[in-house]
């Protein structure tokens, strides 16, 4: 049964229908207002809703509208009128009605038939709503209809989703009330009513707009007019496209490929198969080909051949099983050249984690590689020199100060490499200036930094960790600048000089060693001097004695022993010497059997005398020597030192020797330094000086001294003894200044002088004849005379010249003189001997030797000593000795002259032992040569006619 609504006035038209209808069966009527219909058709009660042309106030068809405007065309809307006018029909389709029936005249079957027809369609409409609306629910984007006003007559899923709600509660409503923001209300409405009232088309305009929800959103939207839409309201068609995450993804995807054309690698983007589907700008810069030709073609493009299938194969294996694969491949650019790439190829997943391409990275490494290759060989190089050299390497990056130091640095410096590594600039140089204990190095390396030096070299020493082994290092490098000047880095070397230290510092002692007796040397004594010099400097009361120490007759003792036996008898000496000292005493060998001695921190010079006293007891016992017993004494000079003393240690040890020399000279065990004998020595050098003077300026003169006969009482000859004439002082005696001369040499011209003045009186006399032609001189020649080769000469020539015979000049020569070399003088007197002169053996008894021993020289005549003659008459023993000294000499075939014959008591004590001849001031001082000669003539002693060429 059809549930058949009816709105009609007075109920005309339902009566027709029910007579119409005939069969009650099939249908049931119901006269209802709009209201009422509106109401049941919500409640879905009634199935189709008829309507009179005649109800309501308003015509047929304005009711007619308001139904299928309000009742939605749910249900089939069909309008009964009697009326055939065209216009009124096309009026009530137009205004909604599903059929427009004629009630006038139509069977009940022609009714039913309509009223089926009329269901069906609206069925028919429905069903294609229902599908209509499910394709635009399931549309993707927003897609609405709205009146000129604004509200959702139309709105599918997408657009009640957008906006937070459900489809049945967006329509109805107006936009304004989805909408946060008004500004962007009015523009919306402002488009619509364009759209509506204009009839524009708009198309993908991109909008944005707010949500409720506070989120804003872009929005790509397109719009049309709707003129035909339910009741043909006027409307808007609007499809809207939420593209904020497609525009987020867009700018983050330019944004991908700005960053992939801005990087410096390669970026290649292929599909599984292989084929390129993107590449960067550097794809293009490194491979030569264009995106536009590489795209669509496969990574083979670059292939070298430098890679065999092999790889190609475990690179595939390695990608499709999902991993990353990372090789350097040798590729070829579209220019033929060969490049050196680092790749590292990667799998690309889509959300179903399924690959779907491969990203392929890849950086140009050629200069890399070469740069490696070239580091690898200067590595290897310096390796290998590192390994090869005994020297330690090293090398400071300064700026990122890193320091490399080769294996050997580590075994030098007693690093373990493992646990004390060297890595920065301090764990090295200050490893170095730390074990040196000094800062000299980090100067010296800041000196070469700051560009003051060309390089820095700096000796340092590293002891080992237990303090005994110590080790040299010499440290030496050099800076690399930039342009600026600045050091960037610093290279240098570390060598092991301990051997080279050792030997130095061997040297070093042995050039303060004496090698004969193993003592400190004179070197070491003066440094040792300076040192106590220095404290007496800072601590005003500071004492320190200096002792030199001489080995008295030390020349003779060297000539009698021979020279190994006197070096080994000064070893010996120096042995006894030491023992008496203390360890803080310095004892030292500074010369030719001298020695010297410093005792530091004194209380006075009473320390050194006792020192003096105990050597001098150290000597008391004889030295056994070649099973002879020696017996050696020496002679000790003391100076001290303090504040007052000689800031020069020169000086101070020449006091001491001064007062050994004093000492010597004095025979006494020892003697205290005086300002007197620095003042005598400072004379003997005025001496020296003047002595020049008088060779050159002829101040000399040779005195001559009478030689008498004691026997006959007659002149026997002259001794020629020299004179100074000095122009200040007067007449200075050859005991004083001969000494000098001996020492200084200055006594060869002198010497040769007086052989000149000496031949010449001679040759005077001979020429004279008579009494002075028998006349002899005898002249005095010094050791060094007899030496000297010059003077031999002069005497050969002399003598062979003479018109007197040789024998008148005759020679003296001094005991000790013949002790220097005995061997060479017993030859060089031989020779003067064999060409006439006569020799005399001159102040016999001053030394040592024996008379026997000289007779195997060729001395004619024996001097006694004027110290024997003084004590003649007054001394019994002198006496004894002299008679034995003249009688051994008589026998052994020579001549005896005393000399020093002063008195008539040492004359007739000399005549009584049987001397031959005296030399006195009895007789005569020595004379000038005018006065000799009248002492010649006036001499009473003189026997005119007494023949004197048998004489000595
Ligand atoms: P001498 O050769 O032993 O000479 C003897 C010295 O005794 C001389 O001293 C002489 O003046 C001194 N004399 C002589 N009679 C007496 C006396 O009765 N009593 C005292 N007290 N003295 C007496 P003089 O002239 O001073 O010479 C000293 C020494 O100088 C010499 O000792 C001689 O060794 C050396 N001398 C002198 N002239 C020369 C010279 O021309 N050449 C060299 N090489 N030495 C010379
Ligand atoms: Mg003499
Ligand atoms: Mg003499």
């Amino acid at each position: 049964m059809l549930h058949i609504l009816v709105v009609d006035q007075g109920g005309a038209l339902l009566d027709q229908l029910t007579a119409l209808a005939g069969d009650a069966a099939l249908y049931r009527f119901e006269s209802v207002t709009v209201e009422e219909a509106y109401a049941s058709l919500q409640q879905r009660r009634g199935d189709l809703l008829l309507v009179d042309d005649q109800a309501g106030e308003c015509t047929g068809i304005a009711l007619l509208h308001r139904c299928a405007t309000e009742l939605a065309m749910v249900v089939p809307l069909i309008y009964c009128t009697n009326s055939i006018d065209k216009e009124m029909i096309d009026a009530a389709f137009a205004a909604g009605a599903t059929d427009v029936l004629r009630l006038k005249g139509m069977s009940a079957d022609l009714f039913g038939r309509s009223l089926c027809y009329a269901l069906e369609q609206v069925r028919q409409r429905l069903r294609t709503n229902s599908m209509l609306r499910t394709i635009i629910d399931l549309v993707p984007g927003m897609i609405y209809v709205k009146d000129r006003d604004g509200r959702f007559l139309l709105a599918n899923q997408a657009t009640a989703e957008f906006y937070g709600t459900s489809v049945s509660q967006i329509i109805g409503t107006n936009q304004a009330y989805w909408h946060r923001d008004v500004d962007e209300f009015a523009l919306f409405q402002e488009q619509d009513r364009k759209v509506i009232d204009h009839h524009e088309h708009i198309e993908g305009m991109i909008d944005q707009l707010t949500t409720p929800d506070g989120v804003c959103h872009i929005l790509e939207t397109s719009k049309i007019p709707l003129s035909f839409f339910d009741g043909n309201v006027p409307a808007v068609l609007g499809i809207s496209r939420d593209i904020t995450e497609n525009r987020r993804l867009q700018k983050a995807q330019t944004m991908v490929m700005a960053a992939l054309d801005a990087a410096a690698d390669a970026v290649v983007i292929t599909a599984l198969d292989g084929t390129i589907e993107y590449v960067n700008l550097a794809f293009e810069r490194m491979t030569g080909y264009s995106a536009a030709e590489a795209i669509g073609q496969t990574p083979r493009i670059l292939k070298s051949g430098h890679q065999d299938t092999a790889f190609y194969r475990e690179m595939w294996k390695i990608l499709l099983a999902g991993e990353t694969f990372r090789a350097v491949i040798t590729n070829r650019r579209k220019d033929g050249l060969l490049f050196e790439a680092e790749e590292t190829i990667t799998p690309v997943y889509d959300e179903h984690n399924h690959m779907v391409a491969f990203v392929a990275v890849e950086r140009d490494v050629t200069e890399k590689k070469k740069a490696e290759q070239a580091l690898r060989s200067s590595e290897e190089r310096f390796s290998l020199a590192a390994e090869g050299s005994n020297d330690g390497l090293w090398d400071w990056d300064i700026v990122n100060d890193q320091v490399y130091v080769s294996p050997r640095v580590y075994a030098m410096v007693g690093r373990d490499e493992t646990s004390g590594a060297i890595r920065t600039a301090a764990d090295f140089f200050d490893l170095l200036a730390a074990a040196d204990g000094q800062s000299g190095l980090l100067k010296r390396i800041n000196r070469h930094l700051n560009g003051l030096t060309e390089y820095f070299s700096h000796e340092c020493k590293i002891s080992s960790e237990d303090g005994k082994k110590i080790r040299w290092l010499q440290a030496r490098g050099i800076a690399r600048r930039d342009e600026a000047g600045h050091a960037i880095r610093m290279a240098g070397s570390l060598t092991d000089i301990t051997v080279f230290k050792q030997s130095e510092k061997e040297l070093v002692e042995q050039s303060l060693r004496d090698p004969l007796t193993g003592l400190a040397n004179r070197k070491m004594f003066m440094n040792h001097l300076t040192s106590a010099i220095h404290a007496s400097d800072v601590h005003g009361d500071y004492q320190a004695a200096v002792l030199y120490i001489g080995i008295n007759r030390m020349k003779e003792l060297r000539t009698s022993m021979g020279d190994t036996l006197g070096d080994r008898l000064i070893s010996k000496v120096a042995r006894r010497i030491r023992d008496c000292t203390r360890p803080s005493d310095v004892f030292a060998y500074v010369h030719s059997g001298e020695f010297a001695m410093l005792l530091p921190k004194v209380q006075s010079q009473h320390a050194a005398e006792i020192m003096a006293t105990r050597i001098d007891k150290a000597m008391g016992r004889p030295f056994r020597e070649s099973a002879q017993q020696i017996k050696v004494s020496t002679s000790i000079g003391i100076t001290m030192i303090d504040h007052s003393s000689s800031r020069v240690p020169e000086y101070v040890l020449r006091d001491a020797a001064l007062a050994q020399s004093e000492a010597r000279k004095r025979s006494q065990q020892y003697s205290l330094f005086d300002q007197r004998m620095h003042d005598a020595a400072l004379q003997r050098i005025q001496l020296e000086s003047e002595l020049d003077d008088a060779i050159a300026g002829h101040q000399f003169q040779l005195y001559l001294q009478p030689i008498m006969d004691l026997q006959h009482e007659v002149i026997a000859g002259f001794e020629a003894l020299i004179r100074w004439m000095h122009h200040d002082r007067g007449m200075i005696s050859p005991a004083e200044f001969i000494p000098v001369a001996e020492e200084t040499g200055q006594i060869i011209e002198i010497g040769k002088w007086v052989l000149r003045q000496a031949f010449q009186q001679l040759c005077k006399w001979h020429g004279m004849g008579g009494v002075r032609s028998d006349l002899y001189i005898s002249i005095n020649l010094s050791p060094l005379q007899l030496a000297d080769e010059a003077t031999l000469q002069l005497i050969y020539q002399l003598l062979e010249q003479a018109p007197f015979p040789p024998s008148h000049l005759r020679i003296e020569i001094t005991e000790s003189a013949i002790l220097e070399d005995a061997e060479y003088t017993r030859s060089l007197l031989g020779k003067l001997h064999e060409c006439g002169s006569r020799l005399y053996l001159d102040d016999f008894g001053t030394g040592y030797s024996s008379l026997s021993y000289l007779h195997s020289f060729p001395f004619d005549v024996l001097k006694v000593d004027q110290s024997f003659t003084f004590k003649i008459d007054s001394d019994p023993a002198t006496r004894k000795i002299t008679e034995s000294i003249i009688q051994l000499g008589t026998h052994l075939g020579m001549k005896v002259v005393a000399e020093g014959v002063e008195t008539e008591a040492h004359r007739n004590v000399l005549i009584g032992m049987g001397c031959h001849y005296g030399q006195g001031y009895l007789f005569s001082k020595p004379l000038p040569p005018e006065q000799a000669e009248t002492f010649i003539d006036t001499s009473r002693l003189h026997v005119a006619g007494q023949g004197y060429a048998d004489k000595p």
